[in-house]
C-alpha cells in the first residue's frame, strides 16, 4: 500500500489483539479502519507504540488536501475530530479509512488539564 501523502510504503502493524494499522515509513502517517481508531483511543498507550513519525513533518503533511483513500482510491474529506477539534483527519467517504498524520493520534489520546475540567463542569451544570 502506497502512502497517499508521500508515496512511501505503508507496512502493517498489529497492537494486541483488535489493532491493525499500516504506518508510512517515510512520513509516519496512519491509515486504519475507523473502528479501529475508536479502539485506539481507549488503548492505553497505543500512541507510544504506534505514532512514531515526526510531528513536524506530520504538520507539515496536514496542509496536503484531497488525498486519494490507499484503502479504496476515493477522495478522502478533511474533519475535525468530535472530541478535539483542533485536530484535522482525513477520512474516506467510501470505505471508513482514517488517515492520521505522525503525531496526530497522540494528540488525539492527550487530553489536557482543561478539557478534564470542561468535563467536569459539565457534570456539575447538570
Ligand atoms: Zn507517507
Ligand atoms: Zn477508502
Amino acid at each position: 500500500m502506497e502512502c497517499p501523502k508521500c508515496a512511501g510504503d505503508m507496512k502493517p502493524i498489529e497492537y494486541g489483539t483488535d489493532i491493525r494499522v499500516r504506518r508510512c515509513s517515510g512520513c509516519g502517517g496512519i491509515y486504519c479502519d475507523r473502528q479501529v481508531l475508536e479502539l485506539m483511543r481507549a488503548e492505553w498507550q497505543v500512541d507510544a507504540v504506534l505514532d512514531t513519525g515526526s510531528a513536524v513533518q506530520g504538520a507539515r503533511n496536514n496542509e496536503i488536501r484531497d488525498i486519494a483513500c490507499p484503502g479504496c482510491a476515493a477522495t478522502m474529506r478533511r474533519i475535525a475530530d468530535e472530541e478535539q477539534s483542533h485536530v484535522t483527519l482525513d477520512v474516506c467517504p467510501a470505505c471508513d479509512g482514517v488517515f492520521l498524520d505522525a503525531g496526530e493520534l497522540s494528540d488525539l489520546k492527550s487530553v489536557t488539564l482543561m478539557d478534564h475540567l470542561r468535563r467536569l463542569l459539565a457534570i456539575f451544570e447538570k
